[in-house]
């Protein structure tokens, strides 16, 4: 392509800036033999309006690195590295900017809304709450709330906005937390195992709410999973996480059916509808390494069909194998 042909070709289709930047983030915590490090030296972006997954097994510190970006890491943790947003450092910002940032800037959805939800107040109040608190009248926040439940949902509104938590279902509870969400018009959404918690059927449905919401809110979202159907969803980008580190960055589409990480292969050969419709799944050999003993080398060493002596040895260093595809491993898959 010609110099010329580059330029409009960017102008047209020009790369999303990004939103969030983690750069060289680790997390230690108090341990009973000194600190533990759960998170090590994890850098990805998140880009405006994509969604970016975040996969792995328990303990791949995907839900602490989360917590980390929403400034709520465990107590005693030390966070190291930054977490720009907008260019600016949340690891070193006042607490008082960081609370402003949450809810307007970034928004949560919990795993479980039963537990996130106060069962002594409505729907409507706890959806409006971040209104009121900017100032709102009260009559414009009850239309706003109305409105955000028929968005996200939720049927009759008019009715469902007095009512309270225990009078919704789980899937109804969920999409309340997504309208809770987007009550602040954040600019991304931090969704943790949005759908765990709930049946298969209902986590179809809130999977399609995500994607609207990614597609009209034009709303930036890092979804923290360890399900690949999830991912493969959703993702514009996945960051694979291992043993507290990144073994694979890439597109959704690509990293799922094209993996170039041992560990994302296996995960996505033990996934069948990942896999195709007929494929046998492959149980995932062994268990996950705990971050308090990380194995040498390669972390994914001790469970990989294709390790080598050097594995054991030296740590892997992420490097690029195609354009937007980063994978740390000595001896990465054909991508
Ligand atoms: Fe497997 Fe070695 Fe690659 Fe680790 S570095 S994933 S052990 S081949």
């Amino acid at each position: 392509m010609s110099k010329v042909t580059d330029q409009v070709a960017a102008e047209l289709d020009p790369e999303p800036a990004p939103l969030l930047q983690v750069e060289h983030l680790s997390i230690d915590l108090p341990g009973p033999a000194g600190p533990v490090r759960v998170v090590d030296d994890v850098s990805f972006t998140v880009a405006a309006g994509r969604t970016t997954g975040l996969i792995g097994e328990s303990g791949s510190g995907k839900t602490m690195t989360a917590s980390a970006i929403i400034g709520l890491p465990p107590p005693g943790a030390a966070v190291t590295g930054r977490l720009l947003w907008h260019g600016d450092d949340m690891v070193t910002m006042a607490e008082q900017d960081r609370r402003r940032l949450r809810g307007r800037g970034i928004a949560m959805i919990f795993q479980d809304p039963q537990a996130a939800l106060d069962p002594t107040q409505t729907i409507g109040r706890q959806v409006g709450e971040i209104l009121r608190r900017g100032g709102m009248p009260a009559k414009e926040v009850r239309r706003t709330v109305i409105d955000l439940l028929d968005r996200v949902g939720i049927p009759d509104p008019q009715t469902r906005h007095a009512q309270y938590p225990h009078q919704y279902s789980g899937g109804l509870r969920q999409r309340a937390m997504v309208a809770t969400a987007l009550a602040g018009s954040p600019e991304l959404i931090l969704a943790d195992e949005p759908t765990t918690a709930l049946d298969v059927t209902v986590q179809a449905r809130i999977l399609a709410l995500l994607r609207r919401v990614r597609d009209e809110e034009d709303t930036a979202m890092l979804l923290v999973s360890h399900d690949l159907r999830v991912m493969a969803h959703v993702a514009d980008e996945v960051v694979v996480m291992y043993a507290g580190r990144i073994c694979e960055v890439g597109s959704g589409r690509e990293v799922l059916n094209s993996p170039a990480h041992p560990y994302t292969r296996a995960l996505v050969v033990s996934v069948p509808a990942v896999r195709s419709r007929t494929a046998i799944a492959e149980p995932l050999p062994g268990s996950p390494a705990s971050p308090a003993e990380r194995p040498s080398g390669c972390p994914f060493h001790p469970r990989c069909a294709k390790a080598q002596d050097r594995c054991a040895s030296e740590v892997p260093r992420m490097r690029q194998v195609a354009a937007g595809r980063q994978v740390a491993c000595h001896f990465p898959e054909e991508t």
